[in-house]
């Protein structure tokens, strides 16, 4: 049996230790004759306190780093460039095992809140005209594991640099995580295990462009996190303009999945709203997004300032029709917040991520 147990574990020889159970890693270490209690330390460097290689598990004997190192692989992300904004916002420019690039940013916030936007994928599919990553390719979804050591890697930083950590994590950064689904369900249900960093999932928020399908399994599945939706225009003229996606995934059918994600998890929904001048800004295009948020249980709707972009040529509206916005949404009792965008100075501000180095290199 212990035989048959390590034929089917070194099929998975060079394979990513991460991919393991534990109970597969305590099967693996009894058939090369180490002790079933190694297993948990291994584990613990893994996750608890993660390592970026098998060398620096050093409560383990250098034969069996070794070993380790000869049957599996650990293809962890590093840190390849950090940049730092005035306003406190820091930028991490990640480098996978096979050489691409994705970011995420440790936003810090004057109400003590400490938040990581992470990437999903590698570039992006969705084409949004708006959005920097949105003019990449997507070379390919991010495994779980490497969006798990993105939050830590951010999480690192943020207890290095402001002795605390990360209070929220947002999936907004690179990519469709709804297009990238069985690996953002693992890595949250990594994140908030006791075995990871054991954060509440109430503190986690998956964004997406709009996939109607995958919010409803979203549904199906229970999950516990938060959801937001980036609508960004509320008529289905002006969104398929800027979001391509709307052409299969029109508002209704929206608003269908996001009343039916309700019924099935009783979360509520969070709106996102980019503000675009002359296109989305006006009173009538206000009406209109009141109109939707009556039709879905949402709790909030994000305003957010749009940060110019190299490839497009989309403005940022006047401060007065922001206001005015902002005090037609209030006056229509919709719960709504402006959120002023970070680390512009860094292009880590929403929408702006797209390894522009690595580009201009
Ligand atoms: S906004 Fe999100 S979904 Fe749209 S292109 Fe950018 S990363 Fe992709």
């Amino acid at each position: 049996m212990a035989r048959l147990y390590l034929c089917k574990i070194m099929k998975n020889a060079a394979r990513n230790i991460r991919h393991l159970v534990l109970t597969d890693i305590e099967a693996y270490l009894l058939t090369i004759g180490e002790k079933k209690f190694r297993a948990k330390q291994v584990y613990d460097w893994l996750w608890l306190k993660p390592v970026r290689s098998f060398n620096e598990m050093t409560n383990l004997s250098k034969e069996l780093r070794q070993k380790l190192t000869e049957d599996f692989t650990l293809p962890a992300l590093k840190i390849d460039h950090t940049q730092h904004s005035e306003d406190g916002t820091f930028k991490l420019r990640f480098k996978t095992h096979d050489g691409h690039f994705v970011e995420g940013v440790l936003i810090p916030t004057a109400s003590g809140r400490y938040t990581a936007c992470v990437s999903s994928q590698i570039g992006c599919s969705l084409s949004c005209r708006f959005c920097a990553t949105g003019y990449m390719d997507r070379k390919r979804n991010l495994d779980f594991d490497e969006i798990y050591d993105e939050v830590v890697l951010l999480n690192d930083v943020c207890e290095k640099e402001y002795g605390k950590k990360l209070s929220n994590i947002v999936y907004m950064g690179m990519g469709e995580p709804l297009l990238n689904y069985k690996n953002v369900l693992r890595s949250i249900e990594r994140i908030t295990s006791p075995e990871g960093l054991a954060m509440s999932p109430k503190r986690i928020t998956v964004s997406t462009a709009g996939v109607a399908k995958m919010i409803r399994q979203l549904g199906d599945d229970k999950v516990k996190f938060k959801l937001a939706l980036s609508l960004h225009a509320a008529n289905d003229q002006k969104r398929h303009g800027i979001m391509p996606i709307n052409e299969t995934n029109d508002i209704q059918s929206l608003i269908d999945a996001l009343n039916y994600f309700y019924k099935q998890t009783k979360n509520e929904i969070t709106f996102e709203y980019i503000l675009f001048k002359n296109l989305n800004d006006s009173l009538t295009d206000a009406d209109e997004l009141i109109k939707i948020y009556r039709q879905v249980p949402a709790d909030l709707v994000n305003l957010i300032e749009y940060n110019p972009i190299d490839a497009a040529t989309f403005e940022k509206p006047e401060e007065d029709k922001v206001e005015a916005f902002m005090y037609y949404l209030g006056k229509h009792r919709v719960n709504a917040r402006l959120r002023r965008s970070r680390g512009k100075d860094i292009d880590a501000a929403c929408g702006q991520l797209a390894n522009k180095e690595e580009h201009s290199a």
